[in-house]
């Protein structure tokens, strides 16, 4: 049997709300595999229902960083250097587009949302990556988390598909950058699932069974089949694998059409 024993290590993990956050379905199986982990938070609104989450984990610890701020990025990473002097995992579930520009027309998107879901959901994985680069371990991973909005037309997803598709391009070429010392960069593209971010999607109950019924599966996947990918991903069972976006979807992205929904 071939188990994961990731003890000894060390995880980042980003962007976690609640027990539905996909953050904490990767981040409580790095917890469950032995890795010491370290959880930040975007702001104090948020900073006790984490601590009481990951509470059961005796050792885990939180910091506030909001992706935005260089200032909270140098403190989240010199606290890491701190604590435990290197890093293993990243996982980087941090993603924001202002409501409104969900809402409208996406040719009606401002330079302001525009730039703000840009920067939260796709220029902060390279800030990441870099405040992390002198800290990274030899065979150390990083994930992402993204969706196929980035490929196809969702309607209302606007922005944030092209958001998307900037993670995307950027996990392809951290993954070339940071391939010579060891480290791989990867992205998990999820069916929709409920969390907060979710929510405020317009029309968010009606994507879930559409997919569902669109799906090879007929099903919608879950938060606990992508906590299983990333940690698979994130452990040196993916070692050979580097730049990929990698569904979680029951098999939607598959097909073209499904005449029995
Ligand atoms: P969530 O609301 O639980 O998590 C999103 C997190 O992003 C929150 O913890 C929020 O505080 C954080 N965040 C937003 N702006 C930030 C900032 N400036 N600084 C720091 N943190 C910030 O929702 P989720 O669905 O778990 O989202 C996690 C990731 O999964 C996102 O990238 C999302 O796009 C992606 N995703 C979600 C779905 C889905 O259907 N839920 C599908 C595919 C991909």
């Amino acid at each position: 049997m071939i188990g994961i024993d990731l003890s000894g290590k060390t995880a980042l993990v980003m962007g976690v709300t609640n027990s539905y956050s996909l953050g904490w379905a990767i981040g409580e199986k790095l917890l469950q595999a032995g890795a010491k982990c370290m959880f930040s938070y975007q702001g104090e609104r948020l900073q006790a229902s984490l601590e009481k989450l990951v509470s059961p984990y005796e050792g885990t610890l939180t910091e506030q960083c909001d992706v935005t701020q260089e200032a909270d990025l140098e403190r989240l990473f010199a606290r890491i250097k701190e604590e435990y002097g290197s890093l293993d995992y990243i996982v980087h579930a941090v993603a924001y587009a202002p409501r409104a520009s969900m809402e409208g027309r996406f040719v009606e998107t401002t330079q302001e949302d525009w730039n703000t879901a840009l920067s939260v959901s796709a220029y902060s994985l390279v800030s990441v990556s870099r405040h992390a680069e002198p800290l990274l371990n030899d065979g150390a991973s990083i994930v992402t988390l993204t969706y196929y909005a980035s490929q196809k037309v969702v309607p209302k997803y606007n922005v944030m598909g092209v958001a998307k598709a900037a993670l995307e391009a950027s996990t392809r070429y951290l993954a070339y950058e940071l391939g010579a010392k060891n480290v791989r960069v990867n992205a998990i593209s999820a069916g929709p699932m409920r969390t907060v971010a979710a929510k405020s999607i317009p029309g968010f109950s009606g994507m879930l069974s559409k997919a569902a019924e669109m799906a090879a599966m007929k099903r919608n996947a879950t938060a606990e089949e992508v906590g299983k990918l990333g940690l698979f991903l994130l452990s040196d069972l993916a070692s050979g694998i580097t730049g990929e976006t990698t569904y979680v979807d029951a098999g939607y992205n598959i097909m073209g059409m499904n005449l029995e929904g």
